[in-house]
């Protein structure tokens, strides 16, 4: 796995992206959930990227963070639609008086001078975006590529032939990468080298499935006591929803 770069919690993280950590870490959220502030220097205005989850004490401090930067909220994005992300996100967003957006593939933005580009990345959810900073070389990756452990393919919303060319999308993208900043935990500085692993990871994971039903596994969670055997089993659930994404790529490929 890549090295993780320093400072990350709750702090400036580029010239243009500070991160502000909520308080809701779990087996699925690891630390908890990163809200991205993002800004051009000087320009009084900040976009920000995944809100979290509905409590109002992170929310505050959301603003608080723009705030210290003499900033005023101009616009709200999210990268996907889970709770950890979005559920506070409408009640951030009136609160801003900003508008709340979920924009698609290809659209660039510029707010206050800052340019940001959408790059349409399900898998996870079907809805997840990532999206390219190009003036600090910086991808958030939402629940896509995750700063430590791996991401789950949520089926049925998330589908694995869709996070594998997803991965493959975010690979060819790193190449002009320094950072990856993630959803959860910490932010990555070898972009290629972290996407190259996940796509090993997967790659490993389906070998490991196809492995288990020709020994005779039948079903999500006969597959699961095997191939996660050595995963901790609050996360088994979690792994039944890649287990199922996998079973059904599987079946798609006629395997
Ligand atoms: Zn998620």
């Amino acid at each position: 796995m890549s090295r993780t770069a320093e400072p990350w919690r709750g702090g400036r993280v580029t010239s243009r992206a500070w991160c502000v950590l909520a308080p809701n870490p779990g087996p699925m959220t690891l630390d908890g959930t990163n809200t991205w502030v993002l800004g051009e220097p000087g320009s009084g205005v900040a976009v920000v990227v995944d809100p979290g989850p509905d409590d109002q004490a992170h929310l505050d401090a959301v603003h608080e963070r723009v705030h210290a930067v003499d900033a005023e909220v101009a616009l709200v994005l999210l990268t996907h639609h889970h709770p950890d992300h979005a559920a506070g996100a409408a009640a951030f967003a009136a609160q801003a008086g900003a508008p709340l957006r979920a924009p698609t593939d290809g659209t660039a933005l510029t707010v206050g001078g800052l340019r940001l580009e959408v790059l349409a990345t399900p898998g996870h959810t079907a809805d997840s975006v990532c999206f390219w900073l190009p003036d600090d070389a910086a991808i958030l990756t939402g629940d896509t590529v995750l700063g430590r452990g791996t991401s789950v393919v949520a089926h049925p919303d998330g589908r694995l032939a869709d996070y594998l060319a997803s991965l493959a999308r975010l690979h060819e993208r790193s190449a002009d990468a320094a950072l990856l900043l993630p959803g959860h935990g910490p932010v990555l500085d070898d972009p290629a080298g972290a996407l190259a692993a996940y796509r090993e990871h997967r790659a490993q994971r389906l070998a490991q499935v196809e492995a288990a039903i020709a020994a005779g596994a039948d079903g999500v969670d006969a597959v699961v006591a095997v191939v996660y055997a050595d995963v901790d089993r609050a996360l088994w659930p979690a792994a039944a929803r890649s287990v199922a994404a996998q079973l059904e790529y599987l079946n798609a490929r006629g395997a």
